[in-house]
């Protein structure tokens, strides 16, 4: 077992519903770089809850697309611990569009398991902040899924 030292950093990864049947195959990709998994957990993720975990992009034209795929089917959710995580964990993902990941190279994640612009399989945090707050999203309460959103009509 790898030990987690100074210089080991956390990041929350999302294989999303076009991915599931993926599992294995990155499972063994996020090993053999390195990363070890701290807590992992399989949800199938409400319109709400899907929402309030994006809300950043509320306004996108892309949302519904994104919300609607999001629920689609379940998700696992994974605590990555390795170095420079967040960014070596997007790094090994590839960009957020299938194709561009495609041209950027065949051994890319997105690449190896996406399907389009918004299915691109995986997710990766894009800064400490988010490691938080998604961490806490996913991990932070009692059950896992954080139920703060669950009555709040602001959020969505
Ligand atoms: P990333 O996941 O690479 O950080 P964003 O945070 O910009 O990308 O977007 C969140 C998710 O929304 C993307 O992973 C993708 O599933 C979807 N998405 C982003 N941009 C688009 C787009 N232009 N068209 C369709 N779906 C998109
Ligand atoms: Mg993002």
């Amino acid at each position: 077992a790898r030990s987690v030292g100074k210089n080991q950093e956390r990041t929350l990864a999302i294989i999303k519903p076009d991915a599931i049947r993926s599992l294995g195959d990155i499972i063994s990709a996020v090993y053999e770089n390195g990363f070890t998994i701290a807590r992992m957990r399989m949800v199938k993720l409400s319109q709400n809850e899907v929402m309030y975990f994006y809300s950043e992009h509320k306004t996108k034209e892309f949302f519904p697309r994104l919300c609607e795929f999001m629920t689609s089917g379940p998700v696992v959710a994974m605590e990555l611990v390795g170095s420079d995580a967040v960014n070596r964990w997007r790094s090994m993902i590839g960009p957020t569009d299938t194709q561009r990941a495609r041209e950027q190279g065949a051994h890319l994640l997105r690449a190896r398991f996406g399907t389009d612009g918004t299915k691109n399989a995986l997710h990766g945090s894009d800064s400490a902040e988010s490691v938080q707050r998604e961490l806490s999203f996913f991990f932070g309460s009692k059950y896992g899924v954080n139920t703060a959103c669950y009555n709040d009509t602001t959020c969505c």
